[in-house]
């Protein structure tokens, strides 16, 4: 038997989270996570997604806003990159081009 690290009663094992971080096991409906939600982390298939309790994750920030911040590092990065691009090699589109762009999609 297991034991749940949050109220210490014993639970079946495929009821069981493991924390990747400290390793410990809760109870999944002790830790807020849907039976369903526990299949798809628990699958084998899973390879990408850990669970982290939510000591590790008061102690490490949280997962998801660590993803966002890092999306929005990304971003930044690249808006970076394309200033850089665009001073390095200045590709003015010439305005007669735009007259027709524009003609073109008056025509429609
Ligand atoms: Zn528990
Ligand atoms: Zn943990």
């Amino acid at each position: 038997m297991y034991v749940c690290s949050c109220c210490n009663s014993e639970t079946d094992k495929l009821k069981l989270i493991t924390c990747f971080s400290c390793k410990l096991t809760y109870n999944h409906t002790c830790v807020g996570i849907s039976g369903a939600d526990l299949r798809i982390l628990s699958s084998k298939s899973n390879t990408g997604i850990s669970w982290a309790c939510g000591k590790c994750r008061d102690g490490s920030g949280d997962t998801l806003s660590e993803l966002k911040m890092m999306v929005a590092n990304l971003i930044q990065e690249v808006g970076e990159l394309k200033k850089q691009l665009e001073v390095s090699k200045p590709t003015p589109i010439p305005p007669q081009n735009f007259e027709e762009l524009i003609q073109e999609v008056e025509d429609y």
